[in-house]
């Protein structure tokens, strides 16, 4: 079944188009990975994915909810680790207290982080900051998760634990869209990898394919990761 379909969407920017009809679908418990050149429209996919941004044209469908994990974390700074991944449970879904707080300290033990609920973002590294975001997504209890780009604003060393974290939640076979710069991780993570270049989706496939094409954009990406 498919949790997700996106038909034809497009999207301009002050007369630039950016998103020049893209389609998309997304199985249950599948594993989609995005990769692409910087500019080629993949958080602008993301955002009107998860409804942040409006596209000009083209259709969406949504057989359930969607979360979204960012590339800088977007923690509330005056918030603890705790109210960060409460608030939207309790204020928008308007869930029982007890019961997202006891989901939120499984979040946080499946993290690593139990030891830092009363703590506040400043108080916490790259990687910690984004194993909590990770948590307050999945408090919403999301159908599926986007990522876009989840490690590149970690140090290099910071980078593994979230990658770990991303694969775990594979395993469990919560649904993933991720767009990544990690090639590897891309490869082993997902069941099936675009590669977006200027606003289009330009080869579609398994890992394999993909990473075999012999798309001449294709082969001039992965060349820079070489
Ligand atoms: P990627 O995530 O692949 O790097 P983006 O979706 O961020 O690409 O951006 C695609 C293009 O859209 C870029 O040229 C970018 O400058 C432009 N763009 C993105 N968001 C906006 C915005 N809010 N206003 C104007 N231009 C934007
Ligand atoms: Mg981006």
């Amino acid at each position: 079944m498919s949790l997700f379909e996106m038909k034809n969407i497009t999207k301009n920017f002050d007369g630039q188009e950016v998103l020049k009809g893209i389609s998309l679908t997304v199985d249950q418990g599948e594993v989609l990975g995005i990769i692409g050149p910087s500019g080629s429209g993949k958080s602008t996919l993301l955002r009107i994915a998860t409804g942040l941004e409006k596209a000009d044209g083209g259709t969406i469908e949504k057989n359930g909810s969607v979360g979204l994990v960012f590339q800088n974390f977007n923690l509330f700074p005056h918030y603890s680790v705790m109210k960060n991944i409460v608030d939207a449970p309790i204020k928008v879904q308007k869930r029982k207290k007890d019961e997202v707080y006891e989901q939120a300290r499984k979040l946080l033990a499946q993290m690593g982080l139990s030891d830092r609920e009363d703590a506040y973002p400043f108080q916490l590294s790259g990687g910690q900051q984004q194993r909590v975001s990770i948590a307050r997504a999945l408090a919403m209890n999301p159908d599926i998760l986007f990522f876009d780009e989840p490690t590149s604003a970690l140090d290099p060393e910071l980078t593994g634990e979230i990658l770990k974290v991303i694969q775990e939640l594979a395993s469990e076979h919560i649904t993933m869209v991720i767009v990544t710069h990690e090639m590897a991780f891309a490869k082993a993570i997902s069941d099936r990898i675009l590669f977006m270049d200027q606003g289009v989706v330009a080869v579609q496939g398994s890992p394999e394919e993909v990473f075999s094409s012999q798309n001449a954009r294709m082969r001039e990406f992965l060349g820079k990761f070489h």
